[in-house]
């Protein structure tokens, strides 16, 4: 029974990959987490259309004494894609990376204030 356990094994070879040495290539159409193009947003609305189709609340707006950052969780990001479609600057876009293991929570989040806005 071993034997013949040990010759299948033999005559499969090998079906794993050599990630994560050798970096795995997504297929196309592949929907890695959202990501912000900085110089394009301007967190405009209350809230912000992508903030309001963001179903998990991955997008959220910080408002802290007159500074305002959109706030992104990539924990939270289902890849959705509704962001992309619901932002009129084009400023969110699905990127192909799905390696998001962080030594922290914090290291998962991305915020983003737009230039000019400044507390007072
Ligand atoms: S892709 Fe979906 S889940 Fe991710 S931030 Fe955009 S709307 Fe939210």
């Amino acid at each position: 029974m071993q034997l013949t356990w040990l010759w299948r094994g033999l005559r499969t070879g090998v079906l794993t990959t050599r990630y994560p040495r050798r970096p795995e290539r997504m297929p196309d159409g592949w929907r890695g987490t959202a990501v912000l193009q900085r110089d394009q947003c301007v967190v405009e609305g209350a809230p912000p259309s992508c903030v309001t189709v963001c179903l998990p609340r991955a997008l959220s707006v910080e408002e802290t004494g007159g500074d305002r950052r959109l706030r992104l969780d990539h924990a939270a990001c289902i890849a959705c894609g509704l962001c992309v479609a619901a932002c009129p600057r084009g400023a969110l876009s699905i990127s192909n990376e799905f390696e998001l293991a962080a030594s922290s929570r914090a290291r998962l989040i991305s915020e983003h204030r737009p230039k000019g806005d400044r507390a007072a």
